[in-house]
């Protein structure tokens, strides 16, 4: 078997660890004769599979009690519809922060139930930046503020946690949750799909402040409302059995690794070099605003675009798979998330001095 290091952007790498313990737990569960695929989800064996998974969630991020921790199907676009239904709470008007092309998903999506009120938009900065805090308008009568933490296709990453001026503060999360300590008390609702940095595809995390469920929208669909979800566990239907079991290892592992705090180190210690290989190359750039990079969707060029295609082959021989730019934007991204392991990270930016020594 031959891993390669997969720079995808979603769905991206798991740790080998994970994958190893999920092949050696495939066609029987600890004795129980069955694959976790094959288990009823109301079996007494895949509840202590989810609700451990939920434990350990609630353990890395130290979530407040007083917040509901849900698994659902729909993806983040499910929650961008989602979120209005129940959050809106008899009002009408939204508050957004428009930072790239996951923000404006959202708000497109949040404008068939709600008026948005844009709050802030880097769009005419090309979204290589995040405007300050002091210049964002939030409409106090609006039943919450909305914002993507780490834009995947742009590289843009709040490093801070902005103040929410007295609203419920709903995040996207999806690209970089679990890659760093949280103060989740600050926020009304955090929301995820699992494929970036949690998990494979197929489900999404809500961590939900109580008081903020329970008066949906008329018409929202029970498997949308989070009342009934958090009532019914998250199995008001069936669940994605087998990846919230997946995600639930991940989870573990990032435990064994030492917490949101180590892979913070990590990460840090992945990202810096690799922006500092680029800065400091007169071949390769990024033109993102250095107080809001990303630590986990790096994107990047090269002057002379005609390279590009040899660089990605070059780079897939070498074992460095993925690593072609959103296609709204060209050019190169890195996504390296925690599962991405820092001999990867050291390995692309061999790649990249030996392709520049060769071709720059
Ligand atoms: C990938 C991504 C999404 C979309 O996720 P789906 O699960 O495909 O709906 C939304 N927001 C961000 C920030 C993402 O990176």
């Amino acid at each position: 078997m031959t891993r390669i290091y997969n720079f995808s952007a979603g769905p991206s790498m798991l740790p080998a660890a994970v994958l190893e313990q999920a092949r050696d737990e495939l066609c029987e569960w600890h004795g129980t004769g069955m694959s976790v695929m094959e288990m009823s989800h109301r079996s007494k064996d895949y509840v202590s599979i989810a609700e451990r998974a939920e434990s350990n969630l609630r353990d890395l991020l130290a979530i407040p009690s007083g917040y509901k921790v849900l698994f659902l199907q729909g993806g983040a676009t499910g929650q961008f519809a989602a979120i209005p239904m129940n959050l809106l709470r008899g009002k009408s008007t939204t508050c957004y922060v428009n930072t790239g092309i996951w923000s404006k998903k959202a708000i497109s999506e949040a404008k068939r139930f709600s008026t948005v009120k844009l709050s802030a938009s880097a769009e005419a900065e090309n979204f290589l930046t995040i405007p300050a805090r002091s210049s964002w308008e939030v409409d106090p009568e609006a039943a919450y503020l909305h914002y993507t933490t780490n834009e995947t296709i742009g590289g843009v990453e709040f490093q801070e946690i902005p103040d929410a001026g007295g609203l419920p503060l709903v995040a996207d999360m999806s690209s970089n949750i679990l890659s760093r300590p949280l103060d989740v008390s600050r926020f009304g609702l955090i929301y995820a799909g699992a494929q970036k940095n949690m998990g494979p595809a197929g489900i999404t995390v809500v961590i939900v402040r109580d008081d903020l469920i329970g008066e949906t929208l008329p018409g929202t669909p029970s498997i949308f409302d989070y009342r009934q979800q958090a009532d019914n566990g998250s199995m008001l239907n069936t669940p994605p059995t087998y990846p919230w079991y997946l995600l639930g290892l991940v989870l573990e592992w990032l435990k064994g690794q030492g917490g949101l705090a180590a892979i913070e180190a990590v990460n840090l210690r992945k990202s810096a070099k690799l922006y500092s290989a680029i800065d400091q190359s007169p071949f390769y750039s990024n033109p993102v605003d250095v107080a809001c990079r990303s630590r986990m969707n790096i994107p990047f060029k090269i002057t002379d675009t005609d390279l590009e295609k040899t660089f990605i082959a070059e780079a897939k021989s070498a074992g460095l798979a993925n690593l072609e730019g959103h296609r709204s934007v060209g050019g190169f991204r890195a996504s390296i998330y925690n599962a991405m392991p820092e001999s990867g990270v050291d390995a692309l930016i061999a790649f990249m001095a030996e392709f520049e020594r060769k071709h720059g």
